[in-house]
């Protein structure tokens, strides 16, 4: 299984090194592990400067020369797009390599994250609508090779805002799937939705659907662990329902070069 959005002490959000990473994802079965750390270029974000490209590098040679022989480990990516910072996202990753990069949304409107305080005063529409049409920029620039959490706002929406019904977005999410299908350009199922509210993947097995009908068939899979102990955790399940949801392979990749791996070769043979 390939957990492909895994943060590290690189991340202002997160305290762990890769070594204690690479030993948990080895004990849950995990084959590949992208280590994707947040990439901002928010001036309000925890994470604006605070990334070290030199020293993540030099760590991750040494977790490949201490676990290369049983972990596939990727250099990878978790840059933060909007289109007020699409020229310093432009320049950065002009200027730096990696193996696998996503790319995610995470502000609203006048630089406000996407927490449970931006909800104040707005309609689901409010939020939604913009931070698909952010999206729907950040699948057209080509830069990424996979989107981030794709219905991100779910996860913080409050109780009081009512469900969230992918239905409603559905044209918004027409337009990213035709965007995604022509750069060829994948999504990913973030499972840290199903360990904590909304108790779902982002997205889950609707849009998934919906992708696969509109000729879609690109999907990489990661936890958004933030410590050891989540690395993997909802896979095997996140597996299956790609599978029921006619998905039959998952995305690898090496040196932003993508192959796919077919999920039957990837599952846990099953208990007898
Ligand atoms: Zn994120
Ligand atoms: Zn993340």
């Amino acid at each position: 299984m390939f957990d492909y959005h895994v943060h590290t002490h690189y991340s202002a959000d997160c305290e762990t090194p890769m070594r204690a990473s690479c030993e948990a994802a080895i004990a849950a079965g995990i084959t590949e592990i992208a280590f994707t750390d947040h990439i901002e270029h928010e001036p309000a974000d925890e994470s604006f400067g605070y990334y070290r490209y030199d020293a993540y590098r030099e760590e991750l040679d040494r977790a490949r020369d201490e676990f290369g022989d049983r972990l596939t480990i990727l250099a990878g990516a978790e840059v933060d797009f909007n289109t007020g910072i699409a020229d310093q996202v432009e320049q950065f990753l002009a200027t730096h390599t990696y193996d696998f990069i996503i790319g995610s949304v995470h502000y609203g409107q006048n630089g406000a994250l996407i927490f449970p305080e931006y909800f104040a005063g707005k309609s689901l529409d409010d939020v939604f609508l913009p931070y698909y049409e952010q999206i729907q920029a950040a699948v057209e620039t080509g830069w990424f090779d996979t989107i981030g959490h794709i219905d991100l706002p779910k996860r913080y929406k409050p109780a009081a805002h009512g469900s969230y019904d992918p239905e409603r977005y559905r044209s918004s999410l027409q337009h990213i799937f035709t965007a995604l299908i022509d750069h060829g350009t994948s999504f990913e199922i973030n499972t840290s939705g199903l360990r904590q509210p909304p108790r779902a993947s982002m997205p889950g097995p609707r849009i998934v659907g919906w992708y696969v009908e509109t000729g879609g068939e690109l999907i990489t899979t990661g936890t958004d662990s933030h410590v050891p102990g989540t690395i993997g955790v909802g896979l095997p399940e996140t597996l299956e329902m790609l599978q029921l949801c006619g998905i039959t392979a998952v995305s690898s990749f090496r040196g932003r070069r993508r192959s796919s791996v077919p999920i039957a070769t990837l599952l846990p043979a099953p208990v007898v």
